[in-house]
């Protein structure tokens, strides 16, 4: 099985650039989303290229998304945070999406947790990622367990949450490109959700750690320091 310690570069002055530029072109996008909507409702003959043009719209405005989260991590202050009711909030929002492809996602918590320094809007994010790829991972179902527990490491506190799928698992000479951004397998992936997910971690002086092995499925292991 291979392994991978994800990291990000710094944030570059086209990184923010790209943020920027990302920001900016969220506002006529909506105006064509809504614009192409009524004329769907009116030109009902062309129906199927105004859906078109709308599923496309959605898929810039994804991307988009996941390019100002790069830029966010330095803006907002963190305030304490509870893991456990994250994970729970994070569960229930991609539940209903997981049952539909047959997959089980379990959820435990094992002790008590201590708070956690962070900004939860972005901790939500990164669970999210992690546990659809999970949940993608396995077009014929199966089980997604997912874990947060309290940890000593050196004598520092973390919480450790571990995200473990019976999956596909990911191919060798694609493991060490994860966290590169447009690095992809699926039809309709950005390939941007580990590298935004990474950034995340590192701005929560955390730490995300893959392994891999075909066929097995992958296990993503995240720390994060406790308040
Ligand atoms: P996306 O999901 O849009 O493709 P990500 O950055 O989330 O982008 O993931 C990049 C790639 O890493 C995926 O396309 C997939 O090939 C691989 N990958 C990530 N997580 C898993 C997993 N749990 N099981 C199998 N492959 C994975
Ligand atoms: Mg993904």
């Amino acid at each position: 099985s291979e392994e991978r310690i994800l990291r990000s570069e710094k944030l570059s002055v086209i990184g923010q650039l790209a943020a920027g530029v990302a920001h900016e072109i969220r506002n006529p996008l909506t105006a064509l989303k809504g614009f192409t909507q009524l004329l769907r409702s009116k030109y009902r003959d062309e129906a199927t290229y105004f859906g078109i043009m709308e599923g496309e719209l959605d898929r810039i405005n994804l991307i988009v998304n996941e390019f100002m989260t790069l830029a966010k991590p330095h803006l907002s202050p963190f305030q304490p945070g509870n893991m456990d009711a994250i994970l729970q909030s994070v569960v229930s929002i991609l539940d209903t999406q997981a049952i539909l492809m047959n997959v089980e996602l379990v959820y435990q918590q094992q002790g008590e947790l201590p708070l956690t320094s962070c900004n939860e809007n972005q901790l939500k994010q990164v669970f999210v990622n992690v546990i659809k790829n999970a949940v993608e991972s396995m077009p014929s179902g199966g089980k997604v367990q997912i874990t947060a527990r309290a940890e000593e490491i050196q004598g520092g506190q973390y919480i450790h949450i571990q995200v473990k799928d019976e999956g596909q698992g990911i191919p060798q000479e694609l493991i060490r490109r994860l966290g590169e951004p447009f690095v992809t397998t699926k039809e309709k992936g950005t390939g941007l959700g580990l590298m935004v997910s990474t950034r995340i971690i590192e701005a929560h002086h955390g730490t995300i750690h893959i392994q891999s092995a075909p066929d097995e499925g992958t296990t993503v292991d995240i720390s994060l320091p406790v308040l």
